[in-house]
């Protein structure tokens, strides 16, 4: 069962990142990263986000390309609102004691859990000569990202919520077997009732990063690509009796539209295929007329970002410092409670 959270209080601890493969597309903008840019704002809680270029490793092999990435995404953050003064936002490689964390966590992961993990299975059928054991135990690097700051909220897509439910089987078993609520339970956050999901542009599934190029709208794209991207979007022949219901491919648009057009004009294409006189071409034109109108501001402030690469090291490093400080405490916390006190008298002593 999925759990949601639509409230913060007062003690809450936000965390959530993106992972840095490839660009950012506008499911990451819509699902997860525009809510952390909300969520800075909305709350005064101490919040987390970072770049998980740890997880990106499972699956993308290429230095230049990684480092790359996490610059733009690092910039995308800051360019869709992040205030690195309201928030902590950082690197997860700059933080060690989360791969300490994960070390920990990955005694209380049970082999059967993680191999049916369903992006585990999604992620084998797609990398068939890469099944890595990053991969299975990518819900414990990501319970240790949330954990290492005690975690309580993580604003995140409806594809990760598995996933913080095995955070809390995994951080429920650690506090049951020491006898001690070392961490609370974390729970997936939302704004709305649902979990927000941004359609592919071929037709089925979730946009995706690792999907043809041309089935994702990058909040990097030009003008031009964003309307070509839309133009290519897959459609049916079209509807030959009044009033049938959507087919998936047109549901899809549809569903994209309700992220970027006004309910009129949502209200006309809807009635038009009711009605059987709908014109794809021009539902798509209107479509991308007002993706480009809603991508466009964000990109540039994107750019601004790229373009100053002496800031984004600056906001990275005030950002470990302060992640580090928040983690060396749990980390500390939990080596008393696991033995491992770094004091080597006290180790061996009792
Ligand atoms: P990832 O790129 O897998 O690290 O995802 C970063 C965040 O974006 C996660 O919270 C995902 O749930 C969210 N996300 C990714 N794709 C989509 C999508 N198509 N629709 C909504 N949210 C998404």
């Amino acid at each position: 069962m999925t759990t949601i959270s639509k409230t913060i209080t007062k003690d809450d601890i936000i965390v959530s990142g993106a992972r840095s493969t490839g660009v950012i597309h506008i499911g990451n903008y819509f699902g997860a990263i525009r809510n952390f840019a909300k969520m800075i704002d909305d709350f005064e809680n101490p919040s987390f986000f970072f770049i998980a270029d740890w997880h990106a490793l499972t699956t993308h092999q290429d230095a230049a390309l990684l480092k790359d990435s996490v610059r733009k995404t690092l910039a995308t953050y800051l360019g869709c609102g992040l205030d690195p003064n309201k928030s902590t936002i950082y690197l997860q490689s700059d933080v060690p004691a989360i791969s300490e964390l994960y070390l920990y966590l990955n005694m209380f992961a049970h082999l059967g859990e993680l191999e049916r993990t369903a992006t585990f299975k999604e992620k084998i059928a797609a990398n068939p000569n890469n099944i890595n054991a990053g991969l299975l135990t990518y819900p414990v690097l990501m319970a240790a990202d949330v954990l290492i700051h005690k975690g309580t909220k993580v604003p995140v897509g409806k594809d990760q919520a598995q996933h913080i439910e095995m955070i809390r089987t995994f951080s429920n078993r650690l506090n049951r077997v020491y006898k001690k609520e070392i961490f609370k339970e974390a729970l997936a956050y939302s704004y709305s009732d649902d979990f927000v999901t941004v359609p592919s542009l071929n037709g089925s599934g979730k946009m995706s990063k690792s999907d043809d190029p041309n089935s994702a709208i990058l909040l990097l794209d030009s003008d031009k690509d964003i309307e070509k991207k839309i133009k290519r979007a897959k459609t049916d022949t079209g509807p030959t009796e009044k009033n049938s219901p959507l087919t998936q491919e047109v549901k899809n648009l549809f569903d994209l539209m309700a992220l970027f057009s006004n309910e009129e004009q949502i209200t006309y294409f809807k009635n038009s295929y009711l009605d059987c006189s709908i014109r794809y071409g021009d539902l798509k034109n209107q479509l991308a007329l007002d993706a480009i109108q809603f991508i466009r501001p964000l990109r540039e402030q994107i750019e601004e970002y790229i373009n100053k690469p002496n800031l984004l090291v600056e906001i990275a490093k005030s950002g470990a410092e302060k992640a580090n400080n928040s983690a060396n405490n749990t980390i500390e916390e939990l080596r008393d409670t696991l033995g491992l006190t770094r004091k080597f008298l006290n180790k061996i002593s009792n």
